[in-house]
């Protein structure tokens, strides 16, 4: 057991959730990071120990349940609770595209990890969350997602019509608010927040670092923002 808040980042092993990872743990959190294949994590988490962070791994694979229940005994058994809970992990296909010639199967594939997958994740967290004095869900949302955007010619993100991929987070922003009316008398705090455009694997290109792109989900993961049941981006409250 340790006084420390506990947070659980799902694919920490790369971008922004290894950035989460790296500042969660340097502002004193106890970071469990979350990889599909947690042989990526191990580098990274002997520095950070190194550095005198408090940092442990975990596998833990959206799409697999079992993973996903394994994961979840583990940290019961270490900890007893879960203070933060930051759903990082996703995926975009290139074969995902505008509805009338978007591939089926890549939208099932995104809709799969970044919906389903996150879902199946909250859920089997939630009774630790429940433990916790103070728990907070962050939700790597996307400007993407919002319908608003989606139907603003005047808006950057316009042209990026990805049916699977935009979807999957318009999806994710309903866990959002219908978890927040879910647990607003318990104390548990959710909320979108969606990065900015970070070069990472995923996009292969952007205009922020992940550093950059990890600040504000990590000021919502610490509690810094206050709120519940909210849409944001670095420029400020996204039109849902
Ligand atoms: P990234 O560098 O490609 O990292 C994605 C992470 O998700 C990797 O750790 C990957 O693990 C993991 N992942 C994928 N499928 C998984 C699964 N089934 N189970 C467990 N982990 C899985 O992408 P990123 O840009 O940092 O994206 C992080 C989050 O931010 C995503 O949810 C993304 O949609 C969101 N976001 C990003 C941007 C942006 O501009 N980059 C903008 C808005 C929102 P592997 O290494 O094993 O594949």
């Amino acid at each position: 057991m340790t006084d420390r808040s506990i947070a659980l980042v799902t694919g920490a092993n790369k971008g922004i959730g290894l950035e989460i990872s790296r500042q969660l743990a340097a502002a004193g959190v106890h970071v469990i990071m979350a990889a599909r294949d947690p042989r990526k994590l191990v580098a990274e988490a002997k520095d950070l120990a190194r550095m005198g962070r408090s940092v442990s791994t975990v596998a833990l694979d959206l799409l697999d349940r079992a993973s996903i229940d394994a994961a979840t005994r583990s940290v019961a058994e270490a900890f007893g609770r879960l203070d933060i809970l930051v759903n990082n992990a996703g995926i975009f296909d290139p074969a995902d595209g505008p509805p009338d010639t978007a591939s089926l199967d890549a939208v099932r594939r995104v809709v799969d990890t970044n919906f389903l997958g996150t879902l199946s994740v909250t859920q089997a967290m939630l009774p630790l969350l429940r433990q916790s004095s103070e728990g907070r869900i962050v939700n790597l949302a996307s400007s993407l997602g919002s319908l608003a955007v989606n139907k603003d010619p005047s808006s950057p993100y316009y042209a990026a019509r990805f049916i699977g991929y935009n979807a999957s987070k318009a999806a994710l922003n309903m866990l959002t608010v219908q978890l927040h009316e879910t647990l607003k008398g318990e104390g548990i705090a959710v909320n979108s927040v969606s990065p900015g455009f970070v070069k990472t694997d995923l996009t292969g290109q952007g205009i922020m670092t992940p550093e950059e792109g990890a600040r504000l989900p990590v000021e919502f993961a610490l509690g810094l923002r206050q709120g519940s049941g909210g849409f944001h981006e670095p420029d400020g409250v996204t039109p849902w």
